[in-house]
């Protein structure tokens, strides 16, 4: 056998220096790149959301700038009709009826300060009158008592119409009662002053169900009465009425009495008004009583409404809802 030739050894396979190098060089090119997509990405999403959220931070910072002093200033409202544009009118809607409230809240305790005073001042300037006498007579001493007891009575009605007033109402309970027994207990109650007066008075309530709390419908409605008896005329009259409808009951207070001038109808619920205060005064009257009767029939979510004609004749319309409606 002849010998067999030796196999020459495979030459080893190893990488091109070339290739390597282009592969490095293609990897930290790629890495490059994603690099400044990710932060040009980044930058644009910051430049677009900064612009677009722009309005956004412009209202909040107008929104900071306002405070119980500058309630009157509105934010600005953005051209284009977006949400925040409609953002910013509810605020200016919100920030307005705040101010209202606000106003009100003052114009209150102003009034309130002032009718307080008003009887304090005249206590104080009796007891200097009395100190004056050198000594004081046992008359001067009658009348001076006097004088404060009267005071003293009228200071006492209006803190209690304030409290009955600002009492946030606690135990709000509607039941369905009778308006006949409620009025029946009503108008007992001014009973010698519409005979004082011969006023004659008419009820009709067609054994109307009434729905609602029933000590604060009575303070309501005895409030409507007494001013009913006390602007009226001698020999006038005053006409009840109570009607069913479907979702509400509507009650009427008609009279016949000195009226109200028609600019000052809308103001009669203000706390403390009088149409004319001196008369209200020698009645006894805090321009407190229809205040009171507002805030009860706007618990009851009922609506008050007043026709009058000067010299001639005043009604108040009531809608109370009925307990559907309400349950
Ligand atoms: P108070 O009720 O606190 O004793 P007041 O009767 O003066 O005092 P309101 O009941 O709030 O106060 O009434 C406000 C004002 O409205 C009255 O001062 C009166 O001028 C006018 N007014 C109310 N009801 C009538 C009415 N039926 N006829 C004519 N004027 C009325
Ligand atoms: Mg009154």
């Amino acid at each position: 056998m002849p010998p067999v030739p030796p196999v020459p050894p495979m030459p080893s396979v190893s990488p091109a220096p070339v290739l390597i190098e282009q592969q490095i060089d293609f990897a930290s090119a790629g890495f490059l790149c994603a690099i400044l997509i990710i932060a040009s990405g980044t930058g644009i999403t910051y430049m677009v959301t900064g612009r677009a959220l722009q309005p956004v931070t412009d209202l909040s910072k107008e929104i900071e700038e306002i405070d119980e002093n500058n309630l009157y200033r509105q934010v600005q409202v953005p051209p284009p009709k977006d949400e925040v544009a409609s953002l910013s009118v509810s605020f200016n809607r919100m920030i307005h009826k705040l101010e209202k409230s606000f106003l009100a809240y003052k114009h209150f305790s102003a009034n309130a300060a002032h009718e307080l005073k008003t009887p304090l001042a005249a206590m104080l300037a009796r007891i200097e009158v009395v100190q004056l006498s050198d000594p004081p007579i046992l008359e001067e001493y009658t009348e001076a008592l006097e004088d404060m007891r009267s005071n003293v009575e009228r200071l006492n009605s209006i803190v209690n119409d304030l409290l009955q007033m600002n009492s946030n109402m606690n135990g709000f309970r509607r039941v369905i009662f009778g308006a006949n027994e409620l009025f029946e207990t009503i108008i007992s109650e001014f009973f010698l002053e519409i005979q004082r007066k011969h006023i004659h008075i008419e009820v009709h309530l067609e054994d109307v169900m009434l729905y609602g709390e029933k000590n604060l419908l009575h303070q309501a409605f005895s409030n409507i009465l007494h001013n009913a008896i006390k602007y009226n005329k001698e020999n006038g009259s005053i006409r009840i009425t109570a009607v069913h409808h479907s979702d509400t009951t509507c009650i009427t207070f008609a009279d016949t009495g000195i009226g109200i001038p028609e600019d000052q109808i809308d103001k009669i619920f203000d706390p403390f008004y009088c149409v004319d205060k001196s008369r209200s005064r020698e009645l006894g009257g805090n321009g407190l009583g229809l205040s009171i009767v507002k805030a009860v029939i706007d618990k009851h979510d009922g609506s008050i409404q007043v026709q009058s004609e000067a010299g001639v004749a005043t009604t108040f319309v009531i809608q109370l809802p009925n307990s559907q409606s309400i349950l």
